[in-house]
């Protein structure tokens, strides 16, 4: 029966397919398609790995056989029983076989699929003991997965990705090479970031805010996505037919035939505008009375850089570096993984500026999913980005003498996030100049940077003169300016109604930092989701905005918007917006 969910529209288009539930702690299994020949080879892999957990399992029971009952329980032998019973589940072992066949999967992936509706049936399930099995079935799964590993897996690169199918195909072909969506409860930057190259065609995910960093990361993949579809992930089965609307927020689940047919239509109309604009792609971003606009690429890794190139840009306004710390069980990269990594975005520009932040971990951005702290009330005020940097001298100079020496590579400008006070100024200018001595003593070679600080803490924007002393550009961070502006937690879906761009508090203080930054001739840019938002670009414009960082593949939509402007006329509509009660009213009468 067709239904349909509301969320949080985060990532533009229409994806259309079938539903793949993941469990957050199950994302970093591989997801990739075997060929049909590699069938019975996968099979093969997920029995290996099942007899060795067996045989396992029996060897416990055997030595547990031989001792008393105080060193060994008799609920230990039970529970081992209920393992080697559930291991040899029917259900368990004809399905993975189905996902591997019929579908395809990888073997990892069928064993998680096939948890995941095992799984669902035991929360449905009346009896206490019975649902509490899940956690038992969930232990095996585990030790399966691990034993796979023990025992080597041909890796992704032999796997493909899910092939883009037409409306005909869809409603034609119902096994295997439809494209997939992934339904998650919750995924963390990390998480999507496993997914940048993956098969799935849209994301959908229980929870998050529009400017959460999982959304961001969506975004920047340029597939369909709706965040804080609040039970979506226990509404929606394994293998639904799902539709995903990233521009209104809705999920169509088991679409009728008209419905599917409604959405095609709006998928190749999608696709069409995105080839219009491509038409922009050689076109200087000026407006019509003659101001130049840099239209500059927020990134994630240093392969992206290969995308801004083909996107237009000018430039990285912001490369977010934290993605190169986190899933990593707490090992952070050294000062050569860095320095290849950041060399490797700087070259990959070819000559043009790389603006890299330094790391900004903390709140929705955890290092390592096992480190999420939940025991912090309020994480995005607590020890994140800059504030984590100076607690941690090491680490921080480690990766300043990464930035510094990847300078040496071409135009790097050197952004800090999250400053708010004289005293985190000094001392990260310290810590700036450390880092350079340090390489003198080396005798290492580095490259000169100009050095930005971002614009995110109202006390930052309300201390401007401050800012502007100490440093060369500032970028303003609109979504952590409006998050702690407004005490609107940004990743949290329940108050998303409240996270407001165009509150008049956001805009003023966004308007100051522009008009400061102008008048004393220093560069600023946004670099936020407002920078690549087309409803917005106007009315930044207006307020004297010439630098813009985004998605890459937001860019041509931006410029659209911006060789459609007079900035001259803006800038005097854009004084009336400023000073009305209700902005939001002003925007959608101009
Ligand atoms: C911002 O806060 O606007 C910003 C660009 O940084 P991040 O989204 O990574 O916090
Ligand atoms: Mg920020």
């Amino acid at each position: 029966m067709t239904f349909s969910i509301h969320g949080l529209a985060v990532s533009r288009g229409v994806a259309i397919g079938r539903a793949v539930l993941v469990a957050s702690s199950r994302v970093d299994v591989a997801h990739y398609f075997i060929e049909a020949t590699q069938v019975d080879a996968e099979i093969h892999r997920v029995r290996a790995g099942r007899d060795a957990v067996i045989e396992e399992i029996r060897r416990l029971q055997d030595s547990i056989s031989r001792m008393g009952p105080k060193e060994a329980p008799h609920e230990l032998g039970a529970l081992l029983d209920v393992h080697l019973m559930l291991l040899q589940d029917v259900e368990l072992v004809s399905g993975v076989k189905h996902w591997i066949t019929e579908r395809l999967y990888n073997a990892e992936w069928a064993l998680t699929t096939q948890l995941e509706v095992i799984a669902r049936q035991f929360d449905e399930m009346e009896d206490a003991y019975l649902r509490e099995r899940k956690a038992d079935l969930e232990q095996i799964v585990e030790r399966v997965l691990r034993a796979m590993k023990g025992a080597g897996s041909p890796m992704a690169s032999h796997g493909r990705p899910a092939r883009k199918q037409s409306q005909q195909d869809l409603l034609l072909d119902d096994t295997v090479d439809v494209p997939l969506v992934l339904v998650a409860h919750d995924l963390s930057p990390a998480d999507m970031l496993q997914f940048k190259q993956s098969v799935f065609a849209g994301f959908i995910t229980d929870v998050g805010g529009r400017t959460s960093h999982t959304a961001i990361v969506a975004r920047s993949m340029d597939i369909p996505a709706v965040v804080g579809a609040r039970t979506c992930s226990q509404l929606v089965r394994q293998d639904d037919w799902v539709i995903i609307d990233g521009d209104s927020g809705v999920v169509i689940v088991d679409p009728s035939p008209i419905i599917l047919a409604e959405y095609g239509f709006k998928q190749r109309q999608g696709e069409l505008e995105r080839g219009r604009l491509q038409r922009l792609l050689h076109t200087p971003a000026v407006t019509m009375d003659g101001e130049r606009v840099q239209l500059l690429a927020n990134i994630e890794m240093p392969e992206d850089a290969a995308l801004a190139l083909k996107a237009g840009a000018l430039g990285v306004g912001l490369f977010r570096s934290e993605f190169l710390f986190m899933g990593r069980q707490g090992k952070l990269p050294d000062e050569e993984e860095q320095y290849q990594a950041y060399k490797r975005a700087v070259e990959g520009m070819k000559g043009l500026p790389v603006t890299i932040r330094t790391v900004d971990v903390g709140a929705d951005k955890p290092l390592d999913d096992s480190l999420r702290d939940d025991a912090h009330l309020n994480p995005a005020l607590g020890l994140r980005a800059i504030r984590w940097s100076l607690a941690d001298p090491a680490m921080f100079l480690t990766q300043l003498r990464a930035i510094l020496r990847a300078a040496a590579h071409g135009q790097v400008h050197l952004l800090v996030p999250m400053l708010a006070h004289a005293r985190e100024i000094r001392q990260t200018l310290a810590h700036i100049d450390h880092a350079r001595a340090m390489l003198d003593n080396r005798g290492v070679v580095y490259g000169p940077v100009k050095l930005g600080a971002m614009i995110e803490i109202p006390a930052a924007a309300l201390s401007l003169k401050l800012f502007l002393k100490h440093f060369d550009f500032l970028s303003i961070g609109t979504n952590d300016l409006i998050q702690y502006t407004l005490a609107i937690d940004r990743a949290d879906e329940s108050v998303a109604h409240l996270y407001d761009p165009l509150h008049p508090a956001v805009l003023q203080l966004v308007a100051n930092t522009i008009a400061e930054c102008r008048a004393q001739g220093k560069d600023v840019s946004v670099c936020g989701e407002m920078a690549g938002d087309t409803s917005l670009t106007r009315l930044l414009l207006g307020l004297g905005l010439r630098s813009f960082s985004m998605h890459p593949a937001q860019i041509l939509a931006v410029k659209q918007e911006v060789l459609r402007s007079d900035a001259g006329k803006l800038a005097v509509w854009a004084e009336q917006v400023l000073a009305s009660e209700d902005p939001a009213l002003l925007l959608v009468r101009h």
